[in-house]
């Protein structure tokens, strides 16, 4: 019933997943183009998606947005991985690449040790963050998981990856920072 309902509205459905969700907004929106604003991205991932879950689960609602960031990560991740190959002096510059591309922010490695399972992640001009008030805790949950998404793409099964931001211009640091536990 469902399924042809939406056969006759949109013609056939198909099953993307992924980044293949995404689709083609430029096509979608010849006059608004593909992008929006970083205002707009903050009132959906700030008030829409922190206050409104939050409010609506009645309790913190960072672990939810944290697995969406994983589930974005391991999507973006898997793709750059089709580029690069399982090639970590590759890998790193291109995650990096891509998140500026998408305006996700500056991304650079602080410290990397993958023998005792540790790494610090620094993200300036974070589009979550930067430039918002300090409000005395961090607000990167999604970074955070897109992070542990992207590494466990290329650590691949058998690997958890716990990431926890440490600085965030929401808790009144300049850039966002993520301790990173391989385990
Ligand atoms: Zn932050």
């Amino acid at each position: 019933m469902a399924k042809s309902t939406v056969e006759k509205k949109n013609g056939k459905a198909t099953a993307a997943k992924g980044l293949d969700l995404i689709g083609n907004p430029k096509a979608g929106r010849p006059i608004l183009g593909g992008t929006a604003t970083v205002a707009m991205f903050r009132s959906l991932r700030l008030i829409g998606v922190m206050e409104g879950l939050d409010d609506t689960l009645g309790k913190d609602s960072r672990a939810l947005v944290y697995n969406s960031g994983k589930h974005f990560g391991g999507a973006l991740g898997l793709d750059i991985l089709r580029e690069t190959g399982p090639d970590l002096g590759r890998y790193v510059p291109a995650v990096a690449a891509r998140l500026k591309d998408l305006g996700v922010g500056l991304m650079s490695v602080v410290q990397m040790d993958l023998a005792a399972g540790t790494l610090t992640v620094r993200v300036d001009e974070c589009i979550t963050c930067a430039g918002m008030p300090n409000i005395g805790k961090a607000v990167c949950h999604f970074e955070g998981g897109m992070v542990s998404g992207i590494l466990e793409a290329f650590l691949g099964a058998g690997k958890k990856v716990a990431v926890e931001e440490s600085k965030c211009w929401a808790l009144g640091d300049r850039t966002c920072q993520f301790e990173v536990r391989i385990s």
